[in-house]
């Protein structure tokens, strides 16, 4: 049997799957992304999952044909690996990952992707209709798109297509993102940002009667969403958030006319009817191009690691026509 493995590396943990032929996982093992350490650091625990992952599959690394990989960014895919990664410390400067793993695999067809470009490669692979034209939206601490227009996912010269979330939507920029810009997407309506964003509305409206506990430091999204029909300023949070994710999911419709656009990212598998249905009932308003399916993604938060082992099966593509079976 030949097999294939998927690798998903993020800011909290790091997983890695081994895959039959069709895509279907055989084993799993995740651990949490070392932090305060050097890169290689990082690098050993990707390795360390993938034995692992191998080892609960009864079979040796070499025999694993090839490794797709989804990461944080940002990426150099020249040389393959992640450079000064925003979300990691700042003592981790470089993460070599597609030398390594090739090493252990003993094989040269290791496919490293950001993590929303291994989204939309996986949602394309196990998705029955509309493969060719999709969008990928993730919603999480920050916000991020995987793009495949007519059949070809966008990746960029180096790898970093599709980073919506820092484009501009409020032109007034009251929020400063946090790449130091103003105005992006991701200010407004990341898992991150919505506390900060909520204290801000709360400021301009002169001070607000909220049960929301805006000055505790633990003040969280999950905390404004819980609230939605019992608290009057946690609806006014929600709509706004509604409003700048409707012009940031508009923007990126208007860009690159997807039949289908998923949501995934834990603000909108949280929230389905909080933060999609409201995208659904006004994208229309905003738009010249076809209005395409808003949906939830159909691979929950393991999208990024079925996008690796998807990525592995098919050269890099989510082109189902290119499995091998
Ligand atoms: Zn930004």
């Amino acid at each position: 049997m030949a097999y294939y493995a998927g690798v998903d590396l993020g800011a909290t943990n790091v997983r890695a799957a081994v895959a039959d032929g069709d895509g279907n996982v055989i084993s799993a093992y995740d651990r949490g992304t070392p932090g305060g350490s050097a890169g290689i650091a990082v690098t050993e625990a990707v390795l360390e999952c993938l034995r692992e992952a191998c080892a609960d599959a009864d079979i040796d690394p070499a025999e694993v044909r090839a490794a797709g990989i989804g990461s944080i960014g940002p990426l150099d895919l020249a040389e393959g690996v992640v450079t000064n990664p925003a979300n990691l410390p700042d003592t981790i400067d470089r993460i070599p990952l597609t030398g390594p793993v090739g090493n252990l695999i003993h094989s040269d067809r290791v496919f490293l992707h950001n993590d929303t470009n291994a989204g939309v490669i996986g949602q394309r692979f196990y998705s029955d209709r509309n493969p060719d034209d999709m969008v990928y939206i993730t919603i999480s601490s920050g916000i991020g798109a995987g793009v495949t227009v007519d059949g070809n996912v966008l990746t960029g010269w180096d790898g970093n297509a599709g980073e919506v979330g820092h484009m501009v939507v409020d032109p007034q920029g009251r929020r400063t993102c946090g790449c130091g810009h103003d105005g992006h997407w991701e200010a407004y309506c990341s898992g991150n940002n919505i506390p900060e964003f909520a204290r801000m509305l709360a400021e301009e409206d002169g001070g607000v009667e909220t049960s929301l506990p805006l000055d505790d430091p633990d003040f969280s999204a999950k905390d404004v969403f819980e609230n939605a029909g019992l608290d009057a300023f946690a609806d006014h949070v929600i709509e706004q958030v509604a409003h700048w994710n409707t012009v940031g999911v508009t923007n990126v419709v208007q860009a690159y006319a997807p039949i289908v656009v998923y949501l995934g990212g834990a603000v909108a598998l949280n929230n389905e009817e909080l933060v999609l249905d409201p995208i659904r009932e006004r994208i229309e308003d905003g738009l010249l191009n076809n209005v395409p399916d808003v949906q939830l993604t159909t691979l929950g938060d393991e999208i990024v690691l079925k996008g690796a082992v998807a990525s592995a099966l098919t050269e890099g593509t989510g082109d189902v026509s290119l499995a091998p079976n």
